[in-house]
């Protein structure tokens, strides 16, 4: 079920209190417009009818396709401490409500910001699975590794049977994209599966490069 409120709250630049919506939840099902919203970075988005600039709402939203049995909890939170309490707080409540029985089969994400939010929806959109692309990153990252730290992969699309991955390096503050056959994502993903990796979650789950990252460790020696 999608569920909003209305709320006012202040600009953070201005101010000015802006009469806004808040999603808390999305339901997929329920309205494809709110997905598009999403997509195009305008829900839980305000911008101030007095100075024009845009901020992120403050506000936890959980993100629901039943279809592809997908689930993303998105905290904004930058503070990396009150992240891994959020995570934790989450994750207990989960399985002590016994909610986790009714999500078998299913992948529970946890961000906590707005990009990750957007790709996660993206990459399981093509069918694929984002265990897998956080690993290709890493792969990606790893031609260069004296840039890795400063470089960002982020899935981009897929074309002509290619999976094309923007990476932006902060540094030289450039653009690249890499791309890589679906063959090796098929490849790499069976190799995952056979060393014990699970396509769907027991319970939430943060999925991002540190995971692929170890994920490719654990599997080193049979990639
Ligand atoms: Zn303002």
């Amino acid at each position: 079920m999608s569920i909003n409120s209305k709320q006012q709250i202040k600009c953070p630049y201005c101010g000015h209190l802006n009469d806004v919506t808040v999603w808390s939840s999305v339901t997929v099902e329920d309205s494809m417009d709110l997905k598009d919203d999403i997509l195009k970075r305008k829900l839980n988005i305000m911008v101030c009818s007095n100075c024009q600039k845009q901020a992120l709402l403050p506000h936890s939203m959980l993100y629901h396709d039943k279809q592809k049995k997908l689930m993303i909890s998105f905290s904004p939170c930058s503070d990396p401490a009150e992240k891994m309490r959020i995570f934790a707080e989450m994750k207990t409540s989960f399985s002590k409500s016994g909610e986790i029985n009714n999500f078998e089969d299913y992948n529970l994400r946890f961000v906590w910001n707005y990009d990750d939010l957007m790709e996660k929806i993206l990459i399981f959109d093509k069918g694929l699975h984002d265990k897998v692309t956080e690993v290709l990153k890493v792969l990606i990252l790893m031609q260069e590794p004296e840039k890795a730290n400063d470089r960002i992969g982020v899935f981009g699309k897929i074309e002509n049977d290619e999976i094309e991955f923007l990476i932006r390096d902060k540094k030289e503050q450039q653009f690249y994209t890499s791309r890589i056959p679906m063959s090796s994502y098929e490849t790499i993903k069976e190799q995952l599966r056979l060393s014990g990796v699970k396509y769907k979650s027991f319970n939430w789950e943060i999925v991002d490069i540190d995971y692929g990252a170890s994920l490719l460790r654990g599997v080193n020696n049979i990639l």
